[in-house]
């Protein structure tokens, strides 16, 4: 991996690990971010939407896109800055990230990477 790629970018597997839910109301249609046509309402719960791909396993959210351009194998959000709050509110390095990683069997993130890239945006 080379050094100046953002850890997330080779990654991504965050987005193929948890059902992704959030309010109604943050889709495009009710004037929120995020474009209807990648999510569903959830059955059942009203005002509930939820990423489509992330409703059943294996887990994969619609929006994850592959990113050749920047280089081979790497993958990242196609609707960062659109993504809903629980994307957003899903840190880097945490306790949920190493846990993904561990459980995808990816490398433990170092305590270098952790220091470079936690105050940075992936996209
Ligand atoms: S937040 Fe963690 S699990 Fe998610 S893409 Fe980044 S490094 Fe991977
Ligand atoms: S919307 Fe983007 S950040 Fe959220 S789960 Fe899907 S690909 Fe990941």
């Amino acid at each position: 991996m080379s050094p100046d790629i953002h850890p997330c970018l080779t990654c991504g597997v965050c987005c193929q690990n948890y059902r992704v839910e959030f309010s109604v109301y943050e889709l495009q249609s009710m004037g929120g971010t995020v474009p209807d046509h990648l999510a569903h309402e959830v059955p059942g719960k009203g005002n509930r939407a939820r990423m489509n791909g992330t409703e059943k396993h294996p887990v994969r959210c619609v929006a994850l896109t592959e990113l050749p351009h920047l280089g081979e194998g790497c993958i990242g959000c196609g609707i960062y800055e659109q993504r809903s709050r629980p994307c957003r509110d899903f840190p880097f390095a945490s306790y949920g990230c190493h846990d993904t990683r561990a459980k995808f069997s990816l490398p433990q993130l170092s305590d270098e990477e952790v220091e470079r890239w936690a105050e940075t945006a992936t996209a």
